[in-house]
């Protein structure tokens, strides 16, 4: 409404704020969340998630901190970078994503590309070729090697098509010169966390590799505005959850670790975070904000299921079940999941976007 009677309504409120811009197909949420805790003590953002300009807006409306961090949709990346005159941007991955609706992801890169070419600021993962493609039109860009075990939307080189050789340790190159950038400003390796030379150390109490690489790509970020890295490393360690994601519930005698995973490479990350001794409940809905198209379950890497039963609720159970069964995993549906009684042993819940609010809402109140 604000944007449609103004026009220049994020112009006008991000004058005179600092603001970072954190954007990619997965961990924008909890990199936001990283870098106002980092940042803080008093740090406007959309934490709620809304992350397109009319949350951009009411985000900025709630706080006049003169500091701001705003999560961004990939697609509305170009608007809010022209709008807001970012201090820094921070661009994490791109991969497919709701697959009825979003843009092909080669596209939005292009489209990145073109938006942030002479642009300074920006803090990319240098592992992601097609974060490297968006990014490299930028000025000064501050590169940083984390783990990235996605890369199947980027085999063929954005520059050339021709296929891009990826080896174990994130390194990768195309016949035709493009290729991971050389000089980075942050790596994680064997040793640890890096930036620069520094050795950070960070016991991040958000589990998962891939936090770590959030992390990273926060602390490298924040040193744009003053933050030093063993600074902000020690007030991430405070952060213990971000939205109700990485919450652990008491529920029925038993120990529910709730993970939200959106699309094919959220999930292969959340499946690699399973224990052994974690039963796995999956439950995927196919609404509005989930995408109305359930076939990204075949993208799913799910060979780690391998030997084991998964239990499947949701809307899509049966999708799920179906899926889970070619691939040679045992699939329990259940269609209620309130129904179920008490039980024994450590469960990991791992939920598609409506199908984790209503996971979240039942451990909680029931
Ligand atoms: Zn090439």
């Amino acid at each position: 409404m604000g944007l449609a009677v103004n026009p220049h309504l994020l112009e006008d409120l991000t004058r005179h704020r600092q603001v970072l811009l954190v954007s990619g197909t997965n961990g924008k949420t909890t990199t936001a969340a990283m870098l106002r805790q980092a940042w803080g003590p008093d740090v406007a953002g959309n934490h709620t998630g809304a992350n397109m300009p009319q949350g951009h807006v009411a985000a900025l409306v709630e706080s006049e901190s003169p500091r701001v961090v705003l999560e961004v949709d990939e697609a509305y990346l170009g608007e809010a970078v022209a709008r807001t005159s970012p201090r820094g941007i921070v661009l994490l991955n791109l991969s497919r994503d709701q697959l009825d609706r979003a843009a092909e992801v080669r596209l939005l890169a292009e489209r990145w590309r073109h938006d942030l070419a002479g642009r300074r600021g920006v803090t990319a993962n240098a592992n992601d070729p097609l974060v490297v493609f968006a990014a490299e039109t930028s000025f000064d860009v501050q590169w940083v090697q984390v783990p990235t075990p996605w890369t199947k939307d980027a085999f063929a080189c954005a520059h050339c098509t021709r296929p891009l050789h990826f080896v174990d340790d994130g390194d990768w190159w195309c016949e035709c010169g493009f290729r991971r950038p050389q000089h980075c400003r942050a790596r994680i390796d064997d040793d640890g966390m890096w930036v620069g030379d520094e050795l950070v150390d960070l016991s991040l109490r958000l589990p998962g590799q891939m936090n770590r690489s959030n992390a990273l790509m926060a602390l490298c970020a924040l040193q744009g505005v003053g933050v030093e890295a063993h600074e902000g490393a020690r007030r991430l360690e405070e952060l213990t959850s971000v939205e109700g994601r990485y919450r652990v519930y008491d529920w029925r005698g038993r120990r529910i670790r709730l993970v939200l995973a959106k699309n094919p490479a959220g999930f292969g990350e959340a499946l690699r975070s399973v224990s052994h001794e974690e039963s796995v409940w999956i439950s995927i809905n196919a609404r509005l904000a989930d995408g109305r198209d359930p076939s990204w379950l075949y993208d799913i890497d799910v060979t780690s299921l391998s030997g084991r039963s998964v239990m499947c609720s949701g809307d899509r159970c049966l999708d799920l079940a179906t899926r889970l069964t070619y691939a040679g995993v045992g699939a329990d549906v259940v269609e209620d999941p309130s129904h179920l009684s008490h039980g024994e042993g450590d469960v990991c819940v791992v939920a598609n976007y409506t199908a984790f609010r209503e996971w979240r809402h039942r451990l909680e109140t029931s």
